[in-house]
C-alpha cells in the first residue's frame, strides 16, 4: 500500500539530525504509531522519484534487528520516510551521550560520563543485535550499512535493538554526502583517507566493523571516544582517526569485551573481522552466566533516568 501526508496526524518532533527531522506520527488508516523522518533536498523531481523507487528496496529489509519501513514520499523538495516508532529513542540518549548530569552541571561537564557505564551482558545484547542486524544487511539485501552510529541505533520499550538510516539508495546517499558536516566522526580511517582523495569506493563492509566498535564504547562510556579538543576541529579528529592508536574499552569491562572491540578498530581494515567472525567471538558465542538480563527493564530504567534531561547540542559543545 501507498502511504500519504494527507493519512498521518503528526504528534510531535522526536529528534533533529543533519538533514532534516524526525516526528511521531499516528498512521490514521492503519492505526499504527510511525516515526517521519523529512529530508530537504535540493533536487529536481524526476530524481526525487528516483530516490522513492530506490527505497523500495526497503520493504525487503525484514529482520528482527532492523526498523520496519512503511513507505516513503516526497513533497516539493522533501522525501518523507516513514518507519516504526521505537519508543525508547536512539542509543545515545539511553546512555547519556551529551546529557549534562543531573542538576548542577553545565555544558564543560560533557567530557566525564554522567552515569556508570552499561552492564557488560546488557552491551553484549546490544552488540550482538547491531552485528546481526548488519550480516542481515550484506547477506540478504547485498548492502552495507555506512552511518553505524549510536544515533541510528534504536530500542523499543521491550527491549527490542534495531538499526536505521543504512545507505540503501544512492541517490539519496550522493545528495546527502554533499552537505555532510557532523563534529564527530563514526568513519573509519581508510575511509577518511579515501574521502580525502576523493576516492569515494575506496571502503567496504569492513568500515562498518570500525563504526561499531567506536559505537560500543561510545553507549558502553556515554562519551565520544576521541577528545573532547577534537569535537570543534574536524581535521584534528580526523587526524587523530587516521594516525592516531584507536581508543579502547576500559577495563570494567572483560578481557573479552576488549579484545572484541580492539577487533574492530584494527586500523588495517583487512584484519578486521568479518561479521560470522564476530558472532563467534566469545564475547558474543555461547552462553554466559548473565545471559538472563531482563532488556525491557534496563531500557525502562533509562528512559526514566534520562527523561527531561538537558541535552547539550553538539554545536554548542564548548572547548577550553
Ligand atoms: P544524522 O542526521 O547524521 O543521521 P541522526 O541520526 O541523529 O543524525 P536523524 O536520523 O534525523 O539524525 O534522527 C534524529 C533523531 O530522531 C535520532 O537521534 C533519534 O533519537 C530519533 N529517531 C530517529 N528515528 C526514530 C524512530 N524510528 N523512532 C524513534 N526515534 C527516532
Ligand atoms: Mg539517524
Amino acid at each position: 500500500f501507498k502511504i500519504n501526508m494527507d493519512e498521518m496526524e503528526v504528534l510531535g518532533e522526536l529528534g533533529k539530525g543533519n538533514y532534516g527531522s524526525v516526528q511521531k506520527v499516528f498512521h490514521r488508516p492503519t492505526g499504527v504509531m510511525m516515526a517521519m523522518k523529512e529530508i530537504r533536498l535540493e533536487l529536481d523531481e524526476s530524481k526525487l522519484n528516483g530516490i522513492i523507487m530506490e527505497l523500495d528496496i526497503l520493504h525487503r529489509a525484514v529482520a528482527p534487528e532492523i526498523v520496519e519501513f512503511y513507505g516513503a514520499f516526497t513533497i516539493e523538495s522533501c522525501v518523507y520516510y516513514c518507519m516504526e516508532f521505537m519508543d525508547a529513542g536512539s542509543l545515545d540518549k539511553l546512555t547519556g551521550v551529551r546529557a549534562l548530569p543531573a542538576k548542577t552541571a553545565t555544558a564543560n561537564d560533557t567530557a566525564a560520563p554522567a552515569e556508570p557505564h552499561v552492564p557488560e551482558p546488557v552491551l553484549r545484547r546490544i552488540t550482538a543485535a547491531i552485528v546481526r542486524g548488519l550480516r542481515f544487511l550484506k547477506d540478504e539485501l547485498q548492502i552495507m550499512h555506512r552511518d553505524v552510529k549510536p544515533t541510528n541505533v534504536l530500542m523499543n520499550s521491550k527491549g527490542e535493538v534495531k538499526l536505521c538510516d543504512f545507505g540503501v539508495s544512492g541517490q539519496l546517499e550522493k545528495s546527502l554526502a554533499k552537505t555532510n558536516i557532523g563534529c564527530q566522526s563514526y568513519m573509519a580511517p581508510e575511509r577518511i583517507k579515501g574521502e580525502s582523495q576523493n576516492q569515494v569506493s575506496t571502503y567496504t563492509v569492513s568500515s562498518d566493523v570500525w563504526s561499531v566498535g567506536l559505537s560500543i564504547i561510545e553507549i558502553a562510556t556515554g562519551t565520544y571516544p576521541y577528545p573532547p579538543e577534537t569535537f570543534a576541529n574536524v581535521f584534528a579528529q580526523l587526524t587523530a582517526i587516521v594516525n592516531g592508536a584507536a581508543p579502547t574499552l576500559p577495563d570494567t569491562y572483560s578481557a573479552e569485551a576488549r579484545d572484541f572491540v580492539a577487533k574492530c578498530l584494527l586500523k588495517d581494515p583487512n584484519t578486521r573481522p568479518t561479521y560470522a567472525q564476530l558472532l563467534e567471538h566469545p564475547f558474543l558465542a555461547g552462553t554466559h552466566a548473565d545471559d538472563d538480563i531482563d532488556m525491557a527493564a534496563w531500557v525502562t530504567g533509562q528512559m526514566e533516568m534520562y527523561a527531561n534531561r538537558q541535552v547539550v547540542p553538539l554545536a554548542h559543545v564548548e572547548i577550553e
